[in-house]
């Protein structure tokens, strides 16, 4: 998995901390947070009792493993204006696990980070949204985000195919594949 924009770690990982909730009924701890980063191809630079940096060639990654699992994501260019924040909780309110990408400059932004955030239920750890995430591949055309067909139908059937999940600007489709003008990542449905 290449890692180049914030955007290209936080989706993925997103995507992986609501499969971690749904498997265990629970947050990762700070161990377990570690695991998952290390698994996505970063390498871990620094450990302290209360966070850990990770970093891969374009970013940088520091993860706060609290009650509210913290993650922002800076490319290592140090350019803020497209810093992400993956936020997971336990919503007591709404009896739910939440996992979401906050963008840390939100004024430019009016769309949500992969169309809905994930909400998955605490009691039957069941998804109750529509998330549209997956993980970034580079082809000859160019940088794809990587959907499976589940999320695809459930996107079909519950939102508008035609807001980009990376930036919410207009997609254009051509058969499995999509391209976004706007920020110039695809999306393509790969896998049967
Ligand atoms: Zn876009």
């Amino acid at each position: 998995m290449k890692l180049y924009e914030p955007v290209t770690l936080a989706m993925p990982l997103a995507r992986k901390l609501g499969e971690f909730i749904v498997e265990k009924g629970r947050l990762p701890n700070g161990e377990e947070l570690r695991a998952v980063l290390r698994e996505m191809g970063l390498e871990e630079s620094c450990l302290d009792r209360s966070m850990a940096v990770f970093r891969s060639r374009f970013l940088v990654a520091i993860a706060f493993p609290r009650e509210t699992v913290v993650i922002d994501v800076i490319p290592s260019s140090g350019e803020l204006s497209d810093a992400l924040e993956v936020i997971a909780y336990r919503d007591r309110k709404l009896e739910s696990f939440i996992v979401e990408i906050v963008p840390a400059n939100d004024l430019e932004y009016e769309g949500n980070i992969g169309i809905e955030p994930v909400i998955i239920n605490e009691k039957n750890l069941t998804l109750e949204s529509n998330p549209v995430l997956g993980h970034f591949e580079e082809d000859g055309e160019g940088l794809f985000l990587v959907i499976d067909p589940k999320t695809h139908e459930r996107w079909k059937s519950e939102g508008d195919v035609h807001v980009c999940p990376i930036c919410g600007g207009e997609l254009a489709w051509k058969g499995k594949k999509a391209y976004c003008r706007d920020c110039g990542y695809g999306v393509k449905v790969v896998g049967e």
